[in-house]
């Protein structure tokens, strides 16, 4: 795919019971290329009307999805999954537009993902038990009602599937609120589910700003239940409103993951794994680990490692298919980062890596910070851009204890000769995910955070699980 194919069009409409229609406010969002720096699209600013509407359609429609059998609710996802492949080159050029991600990843990550999640529920949906019996119980596993879905810019249409297949899978209807930074792709995602005849209302689109839509959604007294992606400042105010009215919250924030390196383990493997996983969509990833632990005694080859791998990371247009590290979403996330990096020199971090960057674009150059004391800022706070921090450790104790030093707990990784200590290791991380030599992600296991990175789980049957409540009928 080239950039010529990246011609998107104005989206003037939300789509709400099952129909586009106009926005009851007059106002609008601009989408920006951040390659070009060009506005490229105008999507409509939804407001709290709007949140009724869609929220108004998605309760009506509840019962009648949630009184259809499983494998009726399987049949719909598999349509839309259907209508959703047959866009997969526009979704993975639109993600590239908007976004930034180098082509190649928006087609395996950006594209592949989401509809691997997808076509995970609908087996699920299929297979997953809705009833059990505890003694003279009967157990029911029944939809907890309109889930209100609000997500951010990094995986946009990932992001937007994890809760969205899971809450339908579930019976569960819902109002989406994708990131007003990468509204596109969602309107791909709605323009397939009017196509594959989805009824009216069960999955509802209002784009716009979070503190406009999303908290309406979030304090929205039919919103059963919120399912939040995004920072952890934002996840908090959501977990205030919705606990007014004591609707459940699931919350998916930030990290500051640790890549734990032993002294037996495979360095160069492990430090070129670790920088590519930073690196990863300009490490603009909630599960990035930002954290390199590696032993004092290796601490200069790691460094040296760390270096020469990040020179791979090629900067320019995103849409080039040699391109490996696209600009940042915006302008605002580009000065984010730069101002964490001064503050990390500041404090004492030395830079390894060079700082120029592309003429036009919003970039950061790969960065590998050294000498970061595991208590400055650059170690403790989410970045949301390509900047890794190497640290030094002496033992396994005092690896586990700087990996567990931050309010984060998303992910993580442990590297040894010895599959038995590497696994004793990510026992003793508090975090909601550990992979070991490399272990490859896996969408159907349980993802979700320890600590300040979240509260419940998406993917697989723990995702489904968390849009459930069980019922006891005792006989
Ligand atoms: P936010 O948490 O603000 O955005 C995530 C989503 O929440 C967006 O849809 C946003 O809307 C919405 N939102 C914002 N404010 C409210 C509100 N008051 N009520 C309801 N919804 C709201 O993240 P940012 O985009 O501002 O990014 C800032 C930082 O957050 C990043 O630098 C990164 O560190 C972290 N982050 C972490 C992510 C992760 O996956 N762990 C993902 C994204 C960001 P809007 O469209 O207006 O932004």
């Amino acid at each position: 795919m080239a950039r010529a194919d990246f011609t998107p069009a104005d989206r003037g409409e939300l789509y709400i019971g099952g129909q586009w229609r106009p926005a009851r406010g007059g106002g609008s969002i601009a989408v920006e290329d951040p390659f070009t720096e060009q506005v490229v699209a105008h999507v409509p600013a939804g407001t709290p009307a709007d949140v009724d509407e869609a929220v108004a359609a998605a309760k009506s429609a509840f019962e009648p999805w949630a009184a259809l059998a499983p494998s009726a609710r399987a049949e719909h996802l598999s349509r839309l999954h259907q209508s959703l492949a047959n866009r997969s080159d526009e979704i993975a050029t639109t993600v590239t537009g908007e976004l930034g991600t180098p082509i190649k990843v928006s087609h395996r990550v950006q594209t592949g993902l989401p509809l691997t999640v997808l076509d995970g529920y609908i087996r699920l949906a299929k297979e997953t038990a809705q009833e059990g019996e505890i003694g003279n119980s009967l157990i029911l596993r029944e939809p907890i009602g309109v889930v209100g879905a609000i997500t951010p810019w990094n995986y946009p249409l990932h992001q937007v599937m994890a809760k969205v297949a899971a809450a339908l899978a579930a019976g569960c209807t819902v109002v989406l609120k994708p990131s007003e930074l990468t509204p596109l792709v969602a309107y791909l995602l709605f323009d397939a589910v009017h196509e594959a005849g989805l009824p009216p209302g069960v999955v509802n689109l209002v784009p716009g700003t979070g503190p406009e839509v999303g908290q309406a959604i979030a304090g929205h007294s039919d919103v059963d239940m919120v399912s939040f992606t995004g920072s952890t400042a934002t996840g908090r105010r959501i977990s205030h409103l919705a606990a007014d009215r004591i609707a459940k919250v699931s919350l998916e924030l930030g990290g500051k993951s640790a890549n734990v390196i032993l002294d037996d383990a495979d360095l160069a493997r492990a430090v070129k794994t670790g920088v590519g996983n930073a690196f990863l969509n300009a490490g603009q990833t909630c599960t990035a680990w930002t954290r390199m632990l590696v032993p004092a005694a290796q601490y200069e080859q790691a460094c040296e490692l760390a270096v020469q791998a990040a020179k791979a990371y090629a900067m320019g247009d995103p849409f080039d298919e040699t391109t490996r590290l696209g600009p940042l979403v915006s302008a605002t996330q580009r000065d984010r980062v730069h101002g964490f990096v001064q503050r990390g020199r500041a404090e004492g971090a030395t830079l390894l890596t060079p700082d120029d960057v592309p003429d036009r674009g919003y970039f950061v150059a790969p960065t590998v910070l050294a000498d970061v004391d595991p208590k400055s800022t650059v170690a403790q706070e989410e970045i949301f851009g390509p900047v890794l921090a190497v640290i030094p450790f002496g033992d396994d104790d005092e690896a586990v204890a700087i990996a567990n030093d931050s309010r984060y707990g998303l992910a993580g990784a442990v590297w040894s000769g010895d599959p038995d200590r590497a696994l004793a290791v990510a026992k003793r991380l508090r975090t909601g995910a550990v992979d070991v030599n490399g272990g490859a992600f896996n969408p159907l296991a349980p993802f979700g955070g320890y600590k300040q990175s979240g509260l419940g789980r998406e993917l697989g049957v723990f995702g489904l699980e968390e849009f459930q409540q069980v019922k006891a009928v005792q006989r």
